[in-house]
């Protein structure tokens, strides 16, 4: 093959522009411009015209020649410097970035090498634009992370402040009720695998009461900010304190081996919270009452741990003031008794070992039959009976009572009616009402349910209540007996003169009977007594308000000797009667009356 064609034939087949020309001087500028002398087929492709329509015709006038490709400058620089010479150029006129190459050839000759390169042009400006995304990306990132972290910063001063008050008191700074359980749970599982010994101790402040009514609320938590300062400096004692609220602080102590470093250690605390505190530029002193259980000791559980601390606190309170007692087992065994005595009287509500009994009240003057007091009655298997007075505050405390107590109503009227329909008694029944059963939400609801069930005209019953129940809230107790009267049910006042006993209030009280309390009785025989003269005061004033009055726990002839001359209108005691099963009161219904022996 001849190698000249062979080379001439690869130039037609490339795709790029290849065009040969020779210099000439332009007619029209006298510049120097190049002759069309050979161009490739690619023109063809390009152009769309022939290639022949281009030989013998000046450059700068055909190919992309109104473009403002400087043509005459790069063929001079390649006749001169006799080297190669390559641009990149964007020509307007087709719209396309080209790549020139002029290279001299022999005898004067000039080959162009034009190529397109826009799309390679076009991909370098869209990875350009790219980049510049990407870094305005990340300059964006920079600052979201920037604001991320000021964000987290704040979560985390929030966190920081709301961790502060779910666990810390806000007055002392110390922990709290939350903080402290955990802190104790801990310790209590490292003191059990370490085998280690701790204390827990409660205490709270003997005189803030009085502090805070006579030098204002102010005073009151400055002394408590400063217990809790000179509490912190037993810390490196190992002493971890805490405030429960109020006048109540906690304390754990593990760092002692022997008992008697224990109660240095306390003492020492109890003897620094004695040392004179300056309030509102007042020296004040206090101190504090502290009860301690031990680990492992008296209990293993965080549980009976706190219950034995306070248990003792209120053994060290019942001593005086600035006392301390240690949990030990005469505390415990009342405990177990009481823990004991709660269990068996749950026991005993499930299997109604309850019963009741009778006592009758007699009129004093026609000694005839007023009515009877239903009194609970229970034996137990182990304990044999147990008194009222023993295990009616046990129910109150566990809230037994309103179970127990809507039996006792339910059970009294159940017989009340059997002995208004089948002996036909028409006195009255005085039912015991707790005053926790009577503030329950459901009282007067059962009450109108068994009064429906049974039947019996309402004035038949009285229910007992005591001064108690007027304590707190004395409005609303008074809502509740408003109801019960109008039910028509009546109202006694139980065991008058043991505990508020105010005559004031006896006039907003809707009552019908005033129950003068056995201790009253006691010592009314004995001459001028003071019992004598307050209850006939008493009498006088309760008689005028038209109420019934009884005298409770008459035991003698001479106290029922008195009562009549005070004129008190029932009587209820053993004189006359003591509480009846209920199978024996209806001989008793049947005479009517009481004898004395
Ligand atoms: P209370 O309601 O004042 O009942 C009178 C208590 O005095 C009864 O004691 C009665 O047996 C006793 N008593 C009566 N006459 C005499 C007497 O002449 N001398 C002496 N020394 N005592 C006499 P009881 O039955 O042991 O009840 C004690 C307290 O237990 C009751 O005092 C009452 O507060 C409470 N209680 C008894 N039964 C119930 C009840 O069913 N429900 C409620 N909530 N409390 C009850
Ligand atoms: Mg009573
Ligand atoms: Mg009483």
């Amino acid at each position: 093959m001849n190698t000249n064609h062979f080379f001439r034939s690869i130039i037609e087949s490339l795709p790029e522009l290849i065009v040969v020309a020779t210099p000439v001087s332009d007619q029209e500028t006298g510049e120097t411009d190049f002759l069309i002398e050979y161009v490739n087929a690619a023109w063809e492709v390009i152009s769309g015209s022939r290639c022949e329509t281009i030989l013998g015709k000046i450059l700068s006038h055909t190919i992309y020649g109104k473009s403002t490709i400087p043509w005459q400058e790069l063929g001079k620089e390649v006749l001169k410097s006799k080297r190669p010479v390559h641009c990149e150029h964007f020509s307007e006129l087709v719209e396309k970035w080209l790549d020139i190459t002029l290279i001299k050839l022999e005898g004067n000759h000039v080959c162009l090498n034009i190529t397109d390169i826009t799309e390679l042009k076009q991909s370098e400006v869209r990875l350009k634009q790219q980049n510049m995304r990407l870094s305005s990306l990340s300059s964006e990132l920079a600052t979201s992370k920037n604001n991320l972290k000021i964000k987290l910063d704040k979560i985390e001063t929030l966190n920081t402040n709301l961790e502060q008050l779910a666990y810390y008191d806000r007055l002392t700074e110390l922990p709290n009720r939350t903080k402290f359980n955990s802190m104790l749970k801990d310790i209590l599982c490292q003191a059990k695998h370490g085998e280690t010994r701790f204390a827990l101790a409660i205490f709270d402040i003997d005189n803030l009461k009085t502090l805070n009514d006579s030098l204002g609320y102010d005073a009151g938590d400055e002394l408590i900010r400063q217990i809790a300062m000179r509490l912190n400096l037993f810390r490196k004692d190992g002493v971890l304190a805490s405030r429960f609220g109020g006048d109540e602080f906690l304390l754990i102590m593990n760092h002692y081996d022997h008992d008697a470093e224990l109660l240095y250690l306390i003492n020492g605390i109890q003897e620094s919270l004695r040392e004179p505190y300056s309030l509102m530029s007042t020296e004040v002193k206090s101190s504090v009452s502290i009860g301690v259980a031990t680990f492992p000791e008296d209990a293993d559980t965080m549980h009976n741990l706190l219950k034995y601390a306070d248990i003792a606190l209120t053994d060290a309170k019942r001593r005086g003031k600035n006392t301390l007692s240690f949990f030990h087992t005469i505390m415990q065994e009342t405990l177990l008794q009481r823990i004991n005595l709660e269990q068996k009287l749950f026991r005993a509500m499930e299997n109604e070992e309850f019963e009741l009994y009778y006592q009758p009240q007699f009129d004093v003057g026609t000694r005839q039959l007023r009515g009877f007091e239903a009194l609970a009655r229970w034996n137990d298997m182990e304990l044999g009976a147990v008194s009222p007075d023993r295990f009616i505050p046990v129910a109150e405390e566990t809230r037994l009572i309103i179970p127990l107590g809507e039996w006792i109503m339910r059970n009294a009227c159940t017989t009340l009616q059997e002995w208004q329909s089948v002996h036909g008694f028409n006195g009255i029944l005085s039912v015991n009402i707790s005053p926790i059963q009577l503030k329950h939400s459901d009282f007067l609801d059962i009450l109108r349910k068994v009064l429906a069930d049974t039947g019996i005209p309402p004035r038949s019953l009285e229910l007992e209540i005591t001064e108690g129940i007027l304590i707190n809230d004395f409005n609303e107790s008074v809502r509740i007996l408003e109801e019960i009267k109008a039910l028509g049910v009546g109202i006694s006042l139980d065991d008058f003169g043991t505990g508020y006993s105010s005559l004031s209030y006896l006039q907003y009280l809707p009552l019908t009977t005033l129950k003068i309390d056995k201790s009253f009785i006691e010592n009314i025989t004995q001459t001028k007594s003071r019992e004598f003269d307050i209850t006939n005061a008493i009498v006088t004033l309760v008689n005028k308000l038209g109420l019934d009055t009884i005298a409770e726990g008459v035991e003698t002839g001479e106290q029922l000797e008195a009562i009549r001359e005070i004129k008190c209108k029932t009587i209820q005691g053993y004189l006359t009667g003591k509480p009846l099963p209920k199978k024996d009161c209806p001989a008793l219904i049947k005479s009517g009356i009481y004898t004395l022996e």
